[in-house]
Formats: C-alpha cells, sequence, structure tokens
C-alpha cells in the first residue's frame, strides 16, 4: 500500500493503475475510521482492481462552531487499519493541497440540501459537494463508494453526480451497527459511557418504528409521531429532528404521500456536546 499527499503523485499512481487495465474505486473519508469505513473498503475491492481511500478533514463543511479542531486524527492507526483492509493507495492530502487558494467556486446541490442537516448545520453541504467533487477530479476514479450513514449526503453527491455528468457510478453501501445497535461513528468516541446509553436510544426507536410500519400496524405518518414523542421523551437527548421522508425528495410523509414511494426514517440528535445522526430505510408496509 502507498501513501501519497500531492495530487501530481495521487494521478501518477492511479494513472499507472489504469494504464495496467485497473478499474478504480474511491472511499472517500476524514479518517478516525472504523469497521463502517472498511465495510466500504470491503464492497470497493469486490468492484474494483484498485482501492483509493482519501483520508481529509475538510474545513469547509464544518461551522464556525462545530468539532473540526476536536475531530479524531488518529493518523498512523488509519494507515495500518488501510493495509489490513487490502487499500491498494492512500491520498491524504494538507488542506493547502486540497484548497491552496480561496476557492471562489462552490457546488451547491438546492433544495435537497436545505433541510434536516442543512437546517441545522448551515453551508455544511455546500463544504461536502465541493471538496466531493474536488476529489472526485483529483482521483478520476470509475466508481465511488458512500455510507448509508449519512443518507442525505449520499442522495446530494448522486444529484450532483448526474446534474453534472460526472463520469463516475455512486453505490451506496449499508450502515454498519455495534451489536447493540448504535451506528459507527467517528464521534462515538466522544461520547462518555452514560451518554453511549442514551445514544442507544436513536436506533432502538428507529428499529422500532421500522417494525410498526413493516408490520402495518401503524401508518407511516402516525409512526413519524411516534418517532418524535419516544426520542423527545429521551432524558439527555437533544433531538434535532426525527421524521420520516420520501427517500428520494426528502419531503416529509404526509397522508397524501403515494404508498409506492420509498420511506426512510431519519435522526439528528446531540447528546452533550456529541451530534449524532443515524436512519433506517422503511419497507413500507402498503407496497408489499
Ligand atoms: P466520514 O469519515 O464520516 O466522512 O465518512 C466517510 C464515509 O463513510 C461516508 O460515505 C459515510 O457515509 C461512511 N460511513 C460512516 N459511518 C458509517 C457506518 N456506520 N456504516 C457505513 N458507512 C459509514
Amino acid at each position: 500500500m502507498n501513501t501519497v499527499s500531492t495530487i501530481e503523485k495521487l494521478r501518477e499512481e492511479v494513472a499507472t493503475a489504469r494504464l495496467a487495465g485497473k478499474r478504480i474505486g474511491c472511499v472517500p473519508t476524514m479518517g478516525a475510521l472504523h469497521a463502517g469505513h472498511l465495510s466500504l473498503v470491503e464492497a470497493a475491492k469486490a468492484e474494483s482492481d484498485f482501492v483509493v481511500m482519501t483520508i481529509f478533514v475538510n474545513p469547509t463543511q464544518f461551522g464556525p462552531n462545530e468539532d473540526l479542531t476536536k475531530y479524531p486524527r488518529p493518523l498512523e492507526e488509519d494507515l495500518a487499519k488501510c493495509r489490513d483492509a487490502g487499500v491498494d493507495l492512500v491520498f491524504h492530502p494538507d488542506v493547502e493541497v486540497v484548497y491552496p487558494r480561496a476557492n471562489a467556486t462552490f457546488v451547491e446541490v438546492p433544495g435537497l440540501s436545505d433541510v434536516l442537516e442543512g437546517t441545522f448545520r448551515s453551508g455544511h453541504f455546500r463544504g461536502v459537494t465541493t471538496v466531493v467533487l474536488k476529489l472526485l477530479n483529483m482521483v478520476l476514479p470509475d466508481v465511488v463508494f458512500l455510507g448509508r450513514k449519512d443518507f442525505q449526503q449520499q442522495l446530494l453527491i448522486r444529484q450532483m453526480v448526474a446534474d453534472l455528468d460526472v463520469p463516475v457510478e455512486v453505490r451506496t453501501c449499508p450502515t454498519v451497527r455495534e451489536e447493540d445497535g448504535l451506528a459507527l461513528s467517528s464521534r462515538n468516541v466522544f461520547l462518555s459511557r452514560a451518554e453511549r446509553e442514551t445514544a442507544l436510544a436513536i436506533s432502538r426507536s428507529l428499529e422500532q418504528i421500522r417494525r410498526l410500519v413493516e408490520g402495518e400496524a401503524v401508518s407511516p405518518v402516525a409512526a413519524g409521531s411516534e418517532l418524535k414523542r419516544l426520542l423527545m421523551e429521551t432524558d439527555g437527548l437533544l433531538l434535532n429532528y426525527a421524521t420520516i421522508v420520501d427517500a428520494a425528495t426528502l419531503e416529509e410523509v404526509s397522508e397524501s404521500t403515494s404508498p409506492t414511494v420509498d420511506l426512510v426514517a431519519l435522526v439528528a440528535a446531540r447528546i452533550g456536546s456529541t451530534r449524532l445522526i443515524d436512519n433506517i430505510p422503511l419497507c413500507n408496509a402498503l407496497k408489499k
């Protein structure tokens, strides 16, 4: 496994692999790797011959009061995990490499980026879509692997790729969880033991309402209210949102939502100083 930190070196390595006829898979991350990230590597290995992991904590997607400086950066451990997982190339650039000058150009996906996370993290998605397009232009992969854990993010990236004719295939991989259901996140390291216990309410509530909807016990609209109620009643958890939406448009489900649309239940909440997100796809019972 090679590690490079300049765009020139990255392009050289990728060009050599491509010349050898290899299909290039890319896994963009901010590091602090866990089994969720490594599941993307697994998916990339299954579908490509040369896996590039990018590790870059992107400052432009953090708000002024967010955790940019304290975001974990265990580089040596990350590189060991990449090596063990069979990554071929790690691209780990400094901020100056990705942003050598003040960016005048940004990529925005209005609409999809204005709701849910967009409401609570102003400018976040502009930073995400801009850096992802930059990274895709640097790596030039055939296929990019994203996590469903960041449901809104993967939807925005798919929209950007389609709208701007970016020549890459997008794959979205399932959320990897701890045995007790907690979605793996680089931010879980900030949770105290008690906070972690509180955080479990998120995945438990999502799972509970999934069962309700899929068992046809309640309508998706009623399930959305139940999800909110469950989480608002959880001590130590400050709910940002809990909602059931159309998985393609992110529009909140209503009595007039067609029974044939795919739904997803999404949650964001703060536990102490840590903000967590999670979601679960709902197989709309009415579709069966
Ligand atoms: P991050 O390092 O948090 O920017 O995440 C990098 C990629 O890993 C994104 O595509 C995330 O959606 C994905 N990811 C993060 N957590 C998980 C998880 N628990 N399961 C699957 N994918 C994940």
